[in-house]
């Protein structure tokens, strides 16, 4: 008998392993066609480069890869508009060339960002930009004060709103006018036991405090008695001030007021009645359906966070209806859960290898199950955004940024919302890792990361486009808007010490920056603001322009 999890192979067979070599040769192939087009600027060339292009989109369409899809159709508009003369020939050509370039310069880098199949995601709230509400209060609890201000001023660089106590004494004596949103809790401290610096987490916990644990002591029973607390995350000294933002982010994060979107499938109407009630107790978007037609037809519109299946109905095997929901990639990252009266382990392995995650027997009693059902949400959306973000970084990887941007567009069409998109590139990288080492290297883009996702508003984007470029997207915002907030950045980043143990590694970015709601397309966006970014590399660097608004012209 076939026994395989439909779910995982699914997202593994999306590209091929061979994929970067074949995409590397009919690259040479396009720009050859494109070299002999530019040249003779024939209207055949033209065509027949025109003609490659459809080739390449269709033969790559396949698979997720969002933002090569979109170069390639930006391509094929240029290319339609230069032959019917809507456009000049010059600007036909420079166009197509900033495109191209933007192909040839990331297929150096590797893996190739363009490659980079970016998880499915129609439901554009699990885009959410991963940045920091700054309005949040921190409180830092640490007895050596040189350690407790250090960790203030770098992380008050970076915006946030924090206050340093020297004991849990000093901490409690004070009347805080709103309490903190999060505390950062040294374990070893003088005059306290570390029980009661883990009692005292507690107490903060059950206030609906965050808190994140730092110390020198990474053994078992330290995490152990941690976890026991409940503290929401732990901090080894000495403190790498992005890692500690990224663990800061994530802590602020958790069980935020997000909505999950649940869908159930059960023959019985009363059960959906019984669910219904179950879930109006938490953030819960509930969908009941009592036929599995009527959900398939429902799925083209919905984007459930999970689903609950009944197992055995009159017409339709719940099993057959998981292997279906297993079939569209664009439920990859949802669990699948089944409902059943029986729990025997014949059953449970049937339901697994359709593609299921889980099996939950209807007599649990509700409050455990909806425990259950929500811890299986959490993680699920956590691996979700882990899966959409650089894993260097922690910021959106090349697609979702490229998504996010195509998602502004089309704001900017419905409700005339302006966005700003900053392309930058950090300046002389090479000569950093020459200099420090790759591991440094790797350790700066992580810090910018991190640096300029802590300096955007909430509602903003950051991504990594490739190697050491980034793309901003500020929501809401005109050009000079954009450039003043940028400049403001870039001025930031000039002073900031990235590599703890080696106090003379700064760095440098320029950058370009266009509005958006002024471009057709999201690559015809980045080529103008790469554009920019080359004078700004030209005009020595460390500087930032921007496009004149299409609005001030
Ligand atoms: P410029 O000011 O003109 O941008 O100079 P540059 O040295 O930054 O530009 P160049 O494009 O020549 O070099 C980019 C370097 O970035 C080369 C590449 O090895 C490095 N790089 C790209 N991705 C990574 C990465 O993930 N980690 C590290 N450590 N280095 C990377
Ligand atoms: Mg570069
Ligand atoms: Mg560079």
């Amino acid at each position: 008998m076939e026994k395989r999890n439909i779910g995982v192979e699914a997202i593994n067979t999306q590209l091929p392993s061979n994929l970067e070599q074949t995409y590397a040769s009919d690259l040479k192939e396009l720009v050859k066609a494109w070299s002999r087009a530019r040249v003779s600027k024939g209207l055949e060339d033209v065509k027949s480069f025109q003609e490659n292009i459809a080739e390449a989109h269709h033969k790559y369409s396949t698979f997720q890869l969002v933002s090569l899809a979109h170069v390639f159709e930006t391509i094929d508009t240029c290319c339609d508009r230069g032959i019917s003369q809507q456009v000049s020939v010059s600007k036909t050509i420079s166009d197509i060339d900033l495109l191209m370039n933007q192909l040839i310069r990331s297929n150096k880098v590797s893996p190739d960002p363009f490659l980079v199949c970016s998880a499915s995601n129609k439901n554009s709230r699990s885009l959410g930009s991963a940045t920091l509400h700054k309005t949040k209060r921190i409180a830092i609890i640490d007895d050596e004060r040189s350690v407790g201000m250090a960790m203030v001023a770098t992380l008050k660089q970076l915006g946030l709103d924090l206050e340093y106590f020297d004991s849990i004494a000093a901490f409690e004596n004070t009347e805080h006018e709103t309490p903190p949103k999060l505390v950062l809790l040294d374990v070893v401290m003088p005059n306290v036991s570390t029980e009661e610096v883990f009692e005292f987490a507690a107490r903060l916990i059950e206030q609906d405090i965050k808190v994140i644990s730092c110390s020198s002591n990474f053994s078992f029973e330290a995490r152990l008695q941690a976890v026991r607390a409940g503290v929401n995350g732990y901090a080894v000294k000495p403190i790498n001030p992005y890692d500690l933002l990224e663990k800061i982010t994530r802590a602020l994060q958790e069980g935020s007021d997000q909505t999950y979107q649940i869908v159930l499938l059960d023959d019985q109407e009363a059960m959906g009645e019984f669910y219904r009630a179950v879930f109006s107790r938490v953030n819960v978007d509930f969908h009941f359906f009592s036929t599995a037609e009527s959900l398939l037809e429902a799925l083209e519109h919905l984007q459930p966070d999970l689903f609950l299946l009944d197992k055995v109905m009159p017409s339709v095997n719940g099993l057959e209806v998981a292997s279906m929901i297993r079939q569209e990639s664009k439920f990859d990252f949802s669990p699948i859960v089944f409902l059943t009266a029986d729990e025997q382990l014949d059953t449970k392995l049937n339901v697994l290898s359709h593609g299921a995650d889980d099996l939950i027997a209807k007599t649990t009693p509700a409050p455990l199950m909806l425990s259950q059902i929500m811890t299986r949400l959490e993680r699920a959306a956590f691996i979700k955004s882990f899966v959409s973000k650089d894993p260097l970084t922690g910021v959106l990887n090349h697609g979702q940024i490229v998504e996010a941007a195509s998602h502004q567009m089309q704001m900017f069409q419905r409700n005339n919302s302006q966005c700003t998109l900053a392309l930058i590139d950090v300046d002389r990288f090479k000569q950093v890792n020459d200099t420090h080492g790759h591991a440094a290297g790797d350790m700066v883009l992580n810090g910018i990361g991190q640096m300029l996702k802590a300096m955007v508003r909430e509602t903003d984007y950051v991504g990594r486009y490739g190697g050491e470029e980034f793309v901003i997207l500020f929501v809401d915002c005109d050009v000079q808007q954009g450039y003043k907030k940028l400049e403001a950045i870039r001025q930031q980043c000039s002073q900031m010490n990235f590599v703890l143990d080696k106090p003379e590694v700064s760095v440098t970015f320029s950058g370009g920056l266009v509005a958006l709601e002024d471009h057709e397309s999201v690559p015809l966006a980045v080529s103008e603001a790469d554009r920019l970014l080359y004078l700004a590399k030209s005009g020595g660097r460390n500087q930032t322009l921007f496009e004149v608004p299409s609005s001030a012209k």
